[in-house]
């Protein structure tokens, strides 16, 4: 763990090579997990003074599935070289005609409807530096993603000129295939916000292992249900991505740099049985 490695980044970013490929110094690293390979290899940088760890999601290439990637490695890999606080932005489709291609929600509620993900470090394995078989545990979960996280975050979306929603609820499907239009409409009609594919387990991974973990979800498409008329083409969702990455990046780059130091985190994302 941290100690193993030092503390080579206080920050993780889970996303694409978009967020820091044009960085000037990037280092590179491997880094190997007691669950496997992360997605990829993990990118230091320094911003606005702070040490973060970039993280592509589903690899460089764009080649894992969302129930493919290896969440427990990504988590525990960032975690490792001294990672507390994590900001996951994600793509997602929109569930209400209001939420349309471009908006950015910081949601406060998160639904699982996955199906063959791992979604705990605690199933009875050695877990932690010091190799202790954890006693049973049942994650407090009320709230799922870092208060202080989502308050900067949103700050920071408002400082670039853009109006996110503030909360709201990601439905996180098993993919690899969008919803059904019936699907979609029942998503819609239990209230929730936005439908996505890799925000679950990655949220109640990291508050395992006592990360503040924000999600930052970037809508790209109306999902089957919320459509109306003969809703965007292809080639205007790819336009809608490209412009809001760049802006998505400042505004994570805005966030990171207003995130608090990891000593002085005083949110409900440390669990009593964190690891040390
Ligand atoms: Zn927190």
């Amino acid at each position: 763990m941290a100690d193993a490695l030092g503390t080579q980044a206080e920050i993780g970013v889970i996303g694409g090579s978009g967020f820091y490929s044009f960085l000037d110094d990037v280092t590179e690293i491997t880094v190997r997990t007691p669950y496997g390979d992360p997605s990829d290899s993990l990118f230091l940088g320094e911003l606005a003074g702070r040490k973060v760890a970039f993280l592509p999601r589903h690899g460089r290439k764009h080649h894992l599935p969302p129930h493919r990637i290896n969440y427990r490695a990504n988590l525990w890999a960032l975690r490792s070289l001294g990672v507390r606080q994590v900001l996951g932005p994600c793509a997602v489709g929109g569930l209400r005609p209001e939420y349309g291609p471009g908006t950015l929600l910081v949601p406060d509620q998160l639904v699982d409807r996955t199906r063959s993900r791992v979604q705990t470090y605690f199933d009875g394995e050695p877990i932690g530096p010091d190799g202790r078989v954890p006693e049973v545990v049942h994650l407090a979960f009320a709230d799922p993603y870092c208060p202080t996280g989502r308050a900067v975050a949103l700050a920071a979306a408002r400082g670039r000129g853009w109006e996110p929603v503030d909360g709201g609820t990601m439905v996180v499907i098993e993919g690899p295939r969008f919803s059904t239009r019936a699907e979609s409409r029942w998503h819609a009609a239990q209230g929730w916000s936005v439908v996505g594919m890799t925000g679950h387990p990655e949220a109640v991974l990291a508050r395992e292992l006592g990360l503040c973990y924000t999600s930052m979800a970037l809508v790209t498409d109306l999902d089957a249900g919320a459509e109306t008329g003969e809703g965007v083409t292809h080639e205007e969702v790819l336009k809608v991505f490209a412009e809001n990455v760049s802006r998505l990046r400042e505004v994570l780059f805005d966030a990171v740099g207003a995130l608090p130091a990891t000593e002085e985190r005083d949110c409900l994302c440390v669990p009593a049985h964190a690891l040390p």
